[in-house]
Parts: structure tokens; sequence; C-alpha cells
């Protein structure tokens, strides 16, 4: 276990967070993760959608398992631009409306904007329609030549380290990226892997579902974060960070077979790697587009504990990542037992 914690290279992560790729525009960080994983596939291509497939080849005796982690992060798209060069927009993805005030946010041209509001008379008045970002022109003129209708923003959040954890935005999910990434470097299995590298799944799980129905794997496994109960009167939830991958049971786009649960947490025990089940009342990850594919496909989620989701200061343990890292390693170089 050790192994897995010293050789860790979370500059990498630091690098894939700061990248820009709100759902749509993955690109930057498909070229980074390509980059960094071409000397380790046997095969190594981008579909259609934008989902960038690594293939490490099996012996012809395993199965075929898809990994997948999207490379999307939520943002804002730009809807007007008015006289005075102020901007309207739309969310892309779950964005909370009313953490947004004074957020800053970052366009591809790197551009800051900041986001603030109209007076209000009262605080619940804060609605979409009250919110304006200011990029700092002096006028609609000068504001369409920085920005366009149509182009997307993404939130800043600086990478830091506090003790063992991290803080940055888009931990949702190049976390997952960055697991499936290590995954994949040490891998050595008779299974055929198909990593992909997913694309818009903040907005519906959508490359996915295409990534999917071209792969037709026998088992799929996604690698996303999830939520955590173990902060002041946070809604009772039993995922603490710190304490260990957490294996999905349930969430809002999908329940776990019993056989992939039990294949997961056995995997886990044999190897004395730590984890706890995750009951997620909200939200869905890639597995749940996965799983509906053909004839359906027997999917399961490694999840990263993250406090503050989709915000820019997200949350993570490191322990959680090393965890996850040996848990997937394990599983896709194991028997699968259905
Ligand atoms: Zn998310």
């Amino acid at each position: 276990m050790s192994n897995v914690q010293n050789s860790l290279d979370y500059s990498l992560l630091e690098r894939l967070t700061q990248t820009y790729a709100p759902s749509g525009i993955e690109r930057a960080v498909a070229e980074q993760i390509s980059e960094i994983i071409r000397p380790y596939c046997d095969s190594l291509t981008q579909d259609k959608m934008g989902n960038l497939i690594a293939i490490r080849k099996g012996s012809g005796n395993g199965k075929k398992i898809m990994v997948a982690a999207h490379m999307d992060e939520i943002g804002v798209m730009i809807t007007h631009i008015d006289k005075n060069g102020f901007l309207r927009f739309t969310p892309v993805g779950g964005v909370h409306i009313t953490e947004l005030p004074h957020r800053r946010v970052r366009f591809s041209n790197g551009r800051i904007g900041v986001i603030s509001q109209e007076k209000l008379d009262k605080p619940a008045d804060l609605k979409l329609s009250k919110l304006y970002i200011d990029i700092g022109a002096a006028d609609q003129d000068e504001a369409e030549g920085m920005v366009q209708i149509g182009d997307s923003a993404v939130f800043t959040g600086e990478f830091v380290w506090a003790g063992s954890r991290i803080i940055s935005k888009a931990l949702d999910d190049r976390i997952g990226c960055f697991v499936a990434i290590e995954a994949l470097k040490r891998v050595q299995t008779e299974h055929e892997i198909a990593f992909a590298f997913t694309v818009q799944e903040e907005v519906g799980l959508r490359g996915a579902q295409t990534a999917a129905f071209a792969l037709e794997p026998d088992v799929a496994l996604a690698v996303d974060v999830t939520l955590t109960g173990d902060t002041p009167k946070a809604h009772p939830m039993d995922v603490k960070l710190g304490s260990g991958v957490a294996i999905k049971v349930f969430d809002r786009s999908m329940i776990t077979p019993p056989q992939v649960k039990q294949w997961m947490a056995e995997t886990a025990e044999k190897e004395r790697i730590s984890y706890q089940w995750e009951v997620l009342e909200a939200g869905g990850t890639d597995s749940g587009a996965i799983h509906l594919t053909k004839g359906g496909i027997p999917a399961g989620v490694l999840s990263i504990p993250t406090r503050f989701v989709h915000s820019p200061s997200e949350m993570i343990d490191t322990k959680d990542v090393e965890a996850a890292v040996e848990l997937l390693v394990a599983l896709l170089e194991g028997p699968i037992p259905f």
C-alpha cells in the first residue's frame, strides 16, 4: 500500500484541476491525458463525441472491462451581452445559483470575470435573472472583443494542500481521471480494459452513453466523487473523508447489482483496502448511463468522498485516493466472479 502512496504524482492532479474543460469543450484535458497515457496503451482514440478511449489489450481469456471517468466540469455559458458590457449567463451542469455572487469565472482565452447581482430587496429574491458577469469591459463593443454569445466559463479555485487533504476546483471529476490514469499505468491483467475519459457527464451522462454502446463491455466501473455526511449539521450520510474509497450502492441514476457490490467489497477486504458504502440521495454518474446500454451492462462505481462538491473549494483526502487506486487495480487484475 505504501507502494501506491509514494508513487502518486499529485502535480499531475494539480495540472488537471486547473485546466479549462467545461462540458462540451473537454479538449484541453483530453490532450493532457493523452500525452501521459499514450506509452501505456495498445490503442488511443477519440470518438465522435470527444470521449478519449484507451485500450489495454488482454490475453484473450479475460473479460472486457470499461473504466469511465469524466473530463468535463461545471460552468456557465454566456447568453447575452448588454450595452454596458455586462454578461448574462446560463448554468452548464449543477450550479448552485445562491452561491454564485462574487465568484470568479475564467473563459478559454484566460479572461477573468466576476459574478455579481442586481440590487435585491431581500436575499430570497436572488435568482439567475438577477446575476451578471463583469469582465472589466467599458461597453458592449469592448466586451464583444473578448467574449461571444455561447462562450463557456469555468469557476476559478486554486489547488492547495491542507495536511493530507487537497482543496481545489474541478476535483469533480479530475480526481476520477487521475485514479483511472494511475490504474492504467499500473495494471497487469488478462482482461481487456477500455479506459473511457468521458465528455458531458455534468449535463446528463452523455459521453458515457455513446462510449458504452460502442465498447459493449462485459462489466463497467466508473470513478467519480461523492458527497460526505461528516461536516457540521450535514444531511445524514454515512460517508466520511479519509475513511477509504466509497463503493456505490445507490444514487438517482442506478442501483448497483448485488454481485457487483459483492465483487467490489470482497476484493477490498482481501486486499485490506479501506472502503465504505455509499448511498447518495441526489445526483448520478456515468455508470447510470452505462448500465442501461444495449441489453444492460453490470456496472459499479468507486467514489472519492468529497466535501463541498460543485464549489470552487472541493476537498478530498489523499488516503481515499490511494485506496481508490489500489481497489481499481485489484478489481481489474482479479477474476470477475459473475
Ligand atoms: Zn459533478
